[in-house]
């Protein structure tokens, strides 16, 4: 017999991307039930190392921040990037990046100065997702279906028939929902169904990866330890991450170009080499994993009430460590649009900025990868043959090796660019006034207050951070008023005319910076600007109807905009 059940928003597939995405949406006070073929407590691959600060930013925002902090390497394991001969081996350089127990407080590095209450995390996926899975499963108003597959979908005026199977006892499951998120990874089926396909470069790279038990591997090391060793030497080049700050570690062996055949390597012979350990040395392997690093961007993010977020969407060779991170942020910009629509306050017509704003997005950061993986392997290309020689000569070729790796890494490894610099155009829900934003590296950024910037953060006279101050899921809008004496009422008033949630924080700063050069600005759920100004517009309903997506022509029908963009 079939099963029938209904929710609001049907989320397929429970790793991190949908995860926090059922998070979000259950905060709003949508209904959530996410379907994941994986069992209860099964662990993911061991991948995603780094939880970006914009993603540690919405952590903080569900409340589930501190519990992450807690988890992953000991609080005193250097969160370090080294650069060595062999992770045995002699030391060029290193990157400093503070341990959790002072990630707080650190000064003086490359990502401490970063304008957020919460700096990133070095922390492995095995550890992530159990936490955000508790988190989610004691969220009121989400629903988590394991042992669940979803195959297929059809697609109607008021929602969608989800169908699957139950994996356990083969029985059919069918899902009623008025919007349906595919979170479900790489190979996703959503992204088929929805008539998708990826567009890019097919093949970055190579990577043989072990998961590996080795205990003694510490006690070899001939410097501090490092969240991730880098080894260059003429023999293999490899990075190496360490995955409980104890006994266990992840190595990636990055093959030549050449190296088309996976099994044309040695696996064992290159792990030592990265190693720099004989052949005596002992280690176990928990799980080996042959990849290929790729640029692929989804060509569409959405058909009518059906969108993909995460891997879903996107997938690229992961530099920076900005994949799950990248997905996070999509799944935000989704979030609150899906709310906003179910709650009655966005128009059919908010809709349509899921794509136009995280399509062009993640092209961008796809590229950043790609460009930054081509630039690292002709750093492993020509190694010296004496990067290892004892003595002035060596030391020489070391020191300039090390710098350089150092100038190129620090770009991907404290990526403040992919962090903060990003910004929305051509969106239809952002009032534009004229001024270009700030272009923005890997590692470079600007804040500003630019319409589709991120809302720049600062910290509030009485210690808040500024996101903290703003408004909570559940809510909508801030107008962030920076001087009381400007009467804002009659914008308060048109988007309580529209239903629209609009709260008015007034800004008390001492600090508060020449970043916010108008005096009234509007934030929206997903901290980017919307709005601007001096003073609150004339027509405060055409701002208030932008906003909210009914000043744009309403959603096309998947054919018609396959139409237009043919
Ligand atoms: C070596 C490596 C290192 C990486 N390092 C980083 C890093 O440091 N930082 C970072 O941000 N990213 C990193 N990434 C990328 C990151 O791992 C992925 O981007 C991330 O896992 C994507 O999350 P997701 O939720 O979109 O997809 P997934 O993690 O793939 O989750 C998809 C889920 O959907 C389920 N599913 C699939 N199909 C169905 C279906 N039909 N019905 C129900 N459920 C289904 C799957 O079982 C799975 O649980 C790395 C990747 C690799 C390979």
């Amino acid at each position: 017999m079939t099963e029938q059940l209904q929710a609001q928003v049907l989320i397929v597939g429970a790793g991190p991307v949908g995860l926090t995405l059922a998070i979000d949406l259950a905060q709003r006070g949508i209904d959530v039930l996410v379907t994941e073929i994986r069992h209860r407590g099964e662990p993911p691959n061991v991948k995603c190392n780094h939880v970006a600060a914009r993603s540690m930013e919405v952590f903080r925002r569900l409340g589930v921040a501190q519990a992450l902090r807690d988890a992953g390497l000991p609080a005193d394991h250097p969160n370090d990037v080294a650069y060595r001969t062999a992770v045995t081996g002699m030391e060029l350089s290193r990157i400093p990046i503070p341990a959790r127990r002072e990630r707080y407080t650190a000064t003086g590095g490359p990502d401490t100065w970063w304008p957020t209450a919460e700096p990133p995390h070095r922390i492995n996926q095995i550890f992530l997702e159990p936490v955000l899975f508790a988190h989610a499963e004691a969220t009121p108003g989400l629903r988590i279906r394991n042992r669940t597959r979803i195959d297929d979908f059809e697609q109607d005026d008021e929602g969608v028939w989800a169908t699957g199977v139950d994996l356990d006892d083969g029985r059919a499951v069918r899902i009623r929902c008025q919007y349906l998120v595919g979170c479900d990874g790489s190979r996703s089926t959503v992204r088929k169904k929805i008539g998708a396909s990826l567009h890019g470069t097919d093949v970055v790279g190579r990577v043989q990866s072990t998961y590996f038990r080795a205990p003694a591997l510490l006690g070899l090391l001939k410097h501090p330890p490092a969240w991730a060793t880098f080894a260059l030497n003429p023999r293999r080049c490899g990075n190496v991450y360490a995955i409980d700050g104890r006994e266990t570690w992840l190595l990636h062996n990055y093959l030549l170009p050449e190296e088309t055949d996976f099994d044309s390597i040695d696996r064992d012979w290159a792990i030592r080499q990265i190693l720099g350990v004989g052949d005596d040395f002992e280690y176990e392997v928990i799980s080996n994993e042959d990849w290929v690093g790729r640029r692929l961007v989804a060509d569409r993010f959405r058909d009518r009430r059906v969108f993909i977020c995460g891997d879903a969407a996107h997938l690229w060779i992961p530099m920076a460590g900005y994949g799950m991170n990248a997905g996070i942020a999509d799944a935000m910009n989704l979030s609150w649009l899906l709310a906003g629509r179910l709650h009655g306050w966005l128009a059919e017509g908010a809709l349509a900025a899921h794509e136009a704003e995280r399509q062009p997005i993640t092209e961008q950061v796809s590229r950043f990868a790609m460009n930054h993986a081509l630039a690292l392997q002709r750093q492993r290309e020509g190694v010296p043959e004496n990067i290892e020689a004892p003595g002035p000569e060596g030391d020489a070729l070391r020191a300039a090796r090390g710098q350089a790796l150092y100038d190129l890494n620090v770009q991907q490894y404290c990526c403040g660019g992919l962090n903060f610099g990003y910004f929305y155009e051509g969106s239809p829900l952002i009032a534009y006034d004229g001024e270009v934003a700030p272009a923005y590296t890997m590692y470079e950024f600007t804040p500003s207050t630019v319409p589709g910037c991120r809302t720049p953060h600062l910290w509030l006279d009485d210690g808040r951070s500024l996101y903290d101050a703003m408004a909570m899921p559940g809510e909508g809008y801030t107008l962030l008023r920076f001087d009381p004496a400007i009467d804002v009422a009659p914008l308060e008033a048109a988007a309580a005319a529209r239903g629209l949630p609009l709260r008015t924080l007034d800004i008390r700063a001492s600090a508060a910076t020449a970043v916010y050069d108008r005096p009234l600005v509007i934030s929206r759920p997903d901290q980017h600007v919307a709005w601007r100004g001096h003073a609150v517009p004339s027509d405060a309903l055409a701002l208030v109807d932008l906003l909210r997506g009914a000043a744009a022509v309403a959603a096309p029908t998947s054919e018609q905009e396959r139409e237009t963009s043919q």
